[in-house]
């Protein structure tokens, strides 16, 4: 390996900041700016600039592990892959294909998504495959397909914000999630554009708004109902686009109308005047944007109350207008690409559905199978964990840490101790992983090459910069040996770019179609965005420079011409305010909601790991407003316990006025007593299947020593 610096991504979060790795003299790398890269421009925040740190040998897993005597030790590759070949076959035997299942995350790249749903379905046959992902964006998702028939996060990139008029950001604390994003809004107001944030807590983001609305948690498809009711009863509804691009007014209107503001102003807290400016600010610029993030979507009506937003885009006619729409801003580094591969329990390839005969015949051609092999949809991932022990025996788990991120953590923690066999395939010992009976320790970002899609639909590669030590190795080597092992010798190949020429003629004429992309043009055009249609089959490589012979450009902006349903046209969705599967009341008089911090990502599995940002933020805490603390008479930095129906878990108190007197936040990044999510509520989506991570009832106690 060089020691020249390689451009790459950040392993992290769904903005996938470019960066450049440099081999350092100790076989880690060092991390320097690259400033060709539109979305980050050379900026990085502290967990992609520490990102290296966890490829250190102290850190990271070096040797496969199997449990003997209870304990986990080092073992051979050999016997690691034997034993969870056997294991999964045993369970196979004993109960049929669907007591196996397999877990993914969304920070696999497409080439591990891609295949691990193929690995599911090909070689062990079963049904019950999901990804953390669900507990991302799938709300968004959904109510994106109704609207648009199509979902990508951004259907614009982050470019056109600063030129749009207005920006309503829903449920986003992107000055700590993503910071390098927020230069997009800075510019935005310096350009003379207005941001309005829509947050229970003054977050660092709200606090660089021109308006912070603080809606109590779990009522934002109230708050946009009251905005729609308003945009109609003061005339400001195109009607024009209303008649030309959509179908479905009446109904959406009909259902709007019953949602007073006065009444909107009941259930949200937030008052009629502020509904007012708002939807004043909204409509009177040409262009206008609302975008949302897990606040609205992470709720047992997410999918709704996305709809709601979209429905005052549309009405308002900002939606495949350009410099305005609706978007959302997806979390996970391939957040996107993870949910178009195949991972999700309902897809295939190409963002196809699994229930769709053509879909499935034209994957099985792909694969080399019969179409009637192929299992049907699955469980979704709360409902793949709650069934782990009874329904599903064995599982295969990449890239999640379920034990800390799922909700209800504590009963999905005895649920998968109580599994006949875990597989578990992680670069770090994780609290999961600590659970398994096999751990297999895989290749990291800066060790591997691989495509991912970032939160404005940009595949981009991600390249190896450095060798990985030995014994450790890819996802991808991985599924091959397991699948040889189980008797599928061919089709799974652990070179990443064969991998993509396949997912190449998977995806080709699906909604999300790579078939045009290549490894060479994501080099030379820095990324490029799907839908990029082209040769199905794999084709002779042009010249290096010439991206004539690839006819396609990519599709940076959607929706210009007419929305990707049958008629063209977008869909209004009816929708009313309803209450939180759970509300407070005399027990638990209190709402819990959950988030992150700017120095940790996710379940912290790798974060925790790194020295700077563990000192930076070391632990839980519960943030609460002054007059409860009060109440419950604690004082800043007091261990404080909160209960819900499902548990308890104790922090520290911090004590603020940037939170409403009635909620309590928590972030969700450590296991042990401080978990956050041993409080929060699985109650589902009907539609998404997305748990209820951002409002449920709870109580608090003060914790005497
Ligand atoms: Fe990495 Fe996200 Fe930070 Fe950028 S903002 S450096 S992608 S974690």
């Amino acid at each position: 390996m060089q020691n020249t610096a390689t451009p790459t991504h950040c392993p992290y979060c769904a903005l996938q900041c470019g960066m450049n790795l440099t081999p350092a003299p100790d076989g880690t790398v060092e991390v320097s700016e690259r400033a060709d890269f539109p979305v980050n421009r050379g900026a990085l925040c502290g967990k992609g600039r520490t990102a290296p740190a966890v490829l250190a040998s102290g850190v990271r897993l070096t040797s496969p592990l199997v449990r003997s005597g209870g304990e986990l030790v080092p073992a051979s590759w050999d016997e690691a892959l034997d034993r969870i070949a056997a294991g999964l076959r045993r369970t196979r035997a004993a109960h049929g294909p669907d007591a196996v299942g397999v877990f993914g995350g969304g920070g696999l790249t497409n080439e591990k998504a891609y295949t691990l749903g193929k690995f599911a379905r090909v070689v062990l046959g079963t049904s019950q495959i999901d990804y953390n992902g669900r507990f991302c964006m799938s709300s968004a998702a959904a109510a994106g397909i109704k609207a648009f028939g199509l979902d990508r996060g951004l259907p614009f990139p982050l470019e056109d914000i600063p030129k749009s008029g207005c920006v309503i950001l829903v449920g986003s604390n992107l000055a700590e999630t993503m910071p390098p994003s927020l230069r997009f809004f800075n510019e935005l107001r310096e350009n003379g554009g207005t941001l309005i944030v829509i947050d229970p807590r003054r977050t660092k983001t709200a606090e660089q708004a021109d308006l912070h609305l603080a809606p109590r948690p779990g009522t934002d498809l109230a708050l946009a109902l009251g905005l729609l009711h308003l945009v109609i009863a003061e005339g400001r509804v195109d009607a024009e686009y209303v008649q030309e691009r959509t179908v479905g007014w009446e109904d959406a209107r009909a259902a709007a109308m019953a949602h007073w503001p006065e009444y909107v102003e009941r259930i949200t807290g937030v008052s009629v005047p502020e509904l007012r400016e708002t939807v004043r600010l909204f409509c009177e610029p040409e262009s206008a944007m609302v975008l949302t993030a897990r606040g609205p979507e992470q709720q047992s009506k997410g999918t709704d109350t996305v709809g709601a937003w979209i429905n005052l885009c549309l009405a308002t006619g900002r939606a495949g207008r350009p410099l305005s729409g609706y978007g959302c801003l997806t979390g996970q580094g391939n957040g996107q690409g993870g949910r178009e591969h195949g991972q999700k329990a309902d897809q295939l390839p190409g963002y196809r559905k699994l229930d769709d005969p053509a879909a499935r015949r034209h994957v099985a051609e792909v694969w080399g199978v019969d179409p009637e092999s192929l299992p049907g949809p699955g469980r979704s991932a709360y409902e793949l964990l709650d069934a782990l022990g009874t329904d599903i025996k064995s599982l295969l788990l990449m890239a999640s840490n379920p034990v800390v991120s799922a909700p209800r953590a504590a009963h999905i923690e005895e649920r998968i101790r109580s599994l006949d066999f875990l597989a578990v395939c992680d670069v770090v010992l994780s609290e999961t992983a600590a659970l398994a009976d096999v751990v297999l320790p895989v290749t990291q970002w800066a060790e591997e090459t691989g495509t991912t899609t970032n939160l404005e639909g940009r595949v981009l590669l991600r390249r190896r910069a450095i060798t990985p030590p030995e014994g450790i190795r890819s996802d991808l080597e991985v599924l091959h040996e397991l699948a040889a092992r189980l008797g599928v010798e061919k089709g799974f190949p652990t070179d990443p770019e064969e991998v993509f020429e396949e997912l190449r003629r998977a995806s080709a004429g699906g909604p999300a179609d790579y078939s045009g992309i290549t490894y060479r043009r994501l080099v030379e055009e820095n990324g490029v965005f799907w839908p990029c249609p082209g040769a199905a089959e794999a084709v002779e490589q042009p010249a290096a420079g010439d991206t004539t012979a690839m006819a396609h450009p990519g599709t940076p902006r959607l929706f210009l011409d007419r929305f990707a349903t049958p008629d063209g046209r977008a869909r209004f969705v009816p929708v009313s305010h309803r209450a939180a599967a759970e509300e407070p009341d005399d027990e638990y008089p209190v709402l819990l909601t959950t988030g992150r911090v700017v120095a940790q990502y996710q379940s912290g599995a790798q974060t925790r790991r790194v020295a700077e940002l563990n000192a930076a933020a070391p632990g839980s805490f519960v943030e609460l407003h002054p007059r409860l603390a009060a109440r419950l008479g604690a004082a800043e930095g007091d261990p404080v316990a909160v209960v819900s129906r499902r548990g308890r878990a104790v922090a520290p108190a911090r004590i603020t006025n940037a939170i409403r007197p009635d909620t309590v936040f928590m972030p969700f990044h450590w296991p042990g007593e401080g978990r956050a999510n041993t409080l929060t509520n699985p109650a589902l989506d009907p539609t998404s299947r997305m748990p209820e991570f951002k409002a449920c009832a709870v109580r608090l106690e003060a914790v005497r020593p």
